[in-house]
């Protein structure tokens, strides 16, 4: 098939066995690759009520049709799995070069079954696949062993590897690459872990079959151009995503002590202008990419290198924990990273332990002695490694926020920032309605990629609750994720504004097939009510209150900044959802109709 590597390779970890089959035709027609080839086969394949860290899991890893080929940011890879933080799908992009190499195997997925009996590492060279001992690499943090096995095997490998958050089976442990990049959400990693797969590593030297290598040069080149010619190419490429930190702060969606506000007032101390001017040495971007925002940092203050922080990790390490140095950012990052854990939760689970401490919910006796104020740079740092350790207080923040606040009641539930088990990533919704559903009904929990709707919320007006913002939220979850499901990179649509059918040409040059984005758009509702229903053939009672958000936004209105004195009413909260569901074409639960189902081509595989 063009633009296919061809194979779906299964590892059986419990025998040891490995075999290749062919990549379903009719999957890759309705599914077309990375996260919808994750999403089919986790349905179909993982049997109801298959425990997250049991054999009958698997972890599926996906390249698209856009994967390795000379395409901006085609080098996205999709790791799909029952998620053991939230018991229903995960699926994590991670950028890099990783991908590429599945495609240059001659593989578009990758899918680990099983449990092996010892620490192994996936071993991929072409044809060669093997399973191979990696005693020696467990307990290292994710820096130290990608860094082997480059110097082992050679700069052309690449490597995706889990730290000891993973091994440990901390449920949001993410899988690290590139020594930056991850598959942050949903605990990935940890399903890596319990399979006690420490690594995969990968390199291949295949060609991918394109349909018309002509019209896929031609209008490879022209996306290119658009990206080269965006006016925004030198401020995105400067700071990255932590572009948005000081707008963020501004209009009050920056996390704010565990959620409390938007606003930070140190906030400055944390923006891209201050981080590019006090830490960031270099550039660093993924497969192909023209707009790099990887940004390589120094601390001097702790001696250390990292990739990043990014938004993401800045709001949630920095000012979410009341945190203002950005070396202190950065370095948190370092370990969260070399622990791989998933910074978005550890940021969440360390701030809600903050704000328990500050209301008496914690004292020291809980905290092994630690005054675990909001602010204390040194507490976050000692509590990422005990995370990560499941030791101490770290064995409870281990388990994710929605269970530590169930087992330690008192009040704490209030402080749990999260939407069907998942923490909260950076955006403060108090008041911003479309960011707030786009959370509340996200397909994995409280995750920010698949519709970043703030911005439409600011165009618009924040706290109107009308069926044009709905739409604009399934329109963002239909579509964005269809990068994911192709294998590429959406920041050069979302962040240099590039013409997005200047892509229609070179997907149909790739792959032979022609498809407009309403086809594409299609293919993305397709998986988007697919993972509905696993999420409710998994969950017992599974429909409208699983898509709450966390109280604090609509009961209790931030007390500083921005959205000082603005909330969300729970009667809009449910006015969302009651046209979210009518625009969705599902009952009044949340439910997918039959008749949606059919449509979308999806009554036989859900029966
Ligand atoms: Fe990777 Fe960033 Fe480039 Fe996207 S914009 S491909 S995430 S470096």
């Amino acid at each position: 098939m063009n633009g296919y590597g061809g194979k779906i390779l299964r590892v059986n970890l419990t025998t040891g066995k490995i075999t290749k089959e062919q990549t379903p035709a009719d999957v890759a027609r309705d599914f077309i690759g990375g996260r919808g080839f994750g999403a089919y086969f986790l349905y179909k394949e993982v049997p109801q009520g298959a425990d997250p860290l049991g054999p009958d899991n698997k972890l599926i890893i996906s390249s698209g049709p856009m994967s390795g080929l000379m395409i901006p940011g085609a080098g996205k890879c999709d790791f799909t799995t029952k998620s053991p933080l939230t018991g229903g799908y995960a699926s994590a992009s991670m950028g890099g070069h990783f991908t590429a190499e599945i495609k240059y195997a001659g593989l578009d997925s990758i899918i680990l079954e099983g449990i092996s009996p010892k620490p192994v590492y996936l071993f991929i060279n072409d044809d060669k696949i093997e399973l191979r001992d990696a005693k020696e690499f467990w307990g290292m943090g994710t820096i130290s062993v990608e860094k082997q096995f480059k110097d082992k095997l050679g700069e052309e490998y690449q490597v995706a590897v889990i730290g000891p958050g993973g091994e440990n089976v901390v449920p949001y442990a993410c899988i690290n690459h590139d020594f930056g990049r991850q598959a942050g959400r949903g605990g990935v990693g940890a399903v890596m872990g319990v399979k006690k797969v420490k690594a995969i590593v990968i390199h291949g030297t295949k060609s991918i079959p394109v349909s018309d290598t002509t019209a896929y040069r031609q209008a490879g080149k022209a996306l290119y151009k658009a990206c080269k010619d965006a006016s925004f190419l030198a401020e995105w490429t400067r700071y990255g995503t932590t572009v948005v930190t000081s707008w963020c702060d501004e209009v009050g969606a920056l996390p704010t002590r565990n959620f409390s506000a938007g606003s930070f007032e140190d906030g400055k101390n944390l923006y891209g202008s201050v981080m590019r001017d006090k830490i960031v040495i270099t550039d660093k971007g993924c497969f192909g990419c023209p707009s790099p925002c990887g940004k390589y940092s120094r601390s001097k203050k702790y001696s250390s290198y990292v990739e990043g922080p990014e938004y993401e990790t800045i709001g949630l390490m920095g000012s979410n924990l009341g945190i203002s140095d950005i070396e202190a950012v950065a370095q948190a990052n370092l370990l969260a990273d070399d622990a791989g854990l998933d910074t978005i939760s550890a940021g969440n689970a360390i701030g809600w332990a903050m704000e328990c401490y500050e209301n008496g919910i914690f004292t020291k006796t809980d905290t092994d002695g630690v005054d675990l104020r909001f602010g204390n740079v040194e507490a976050t740092f000692e509590l990422i490694g005990k995370i990560s350790r499941k030791e101490g207080l770290g064995a409870l923040l281990s388990e994710g926020v929605k269970k530590a606040s169930q087992k330690i009641g008192k009040g704490s539930e209030k402080f749990a920032i999260h939407v069907k088990g998942m923490e909260q990533s950076a955006y403060a919704t108090h008041n911003a309605t479309a960011m707030l559903l786009a959370y509340m009904t996200c397909d994995v929990g409280a995750h920010h990629n698949r519709a970043w709707a703030i911005t439409y919320d600011l165009q618009v007006g924040r706290d109107l609750v009308v069926p044009e913002k709905v739409a604009r939220v399934i329109w963002l979850q239909n579509f964005r994720p269809m990068f994911d499901v192709l294998g590429g990179c959406r920041l050069q649509w979302v962040e240099l504004g590039i013409d997005r059918d200047l892509y229609i040409p070179a997907l149909e040059a790739i792959t032979g097939i022609h498809r407009t984005w309403v086809d594409y758009e299609k293919v993305g509702e397709r998986i988007w009510n697919l993972t509905r229903m696993f999420w409710a053939r998994e969950n017992n009672g599974f429909g409208r209150s699983w898509d709450l958000p966390a109280p604090r936004f609509y009961e209790e209105a931030p007390k500083s900044g921005a959205t000082k004195g603005q909330i969300t009413k729970i009667e809009d909260v449910h006015r969302l959802l009651d046209m979210y569901y009518e625009q969705r074409g599902w009952n009044k639960d949340g439910m997918p109709t039959p008749e949606r189902l059919s449509a979308l081509n999806l009554a036989e595989l859900v029966a």
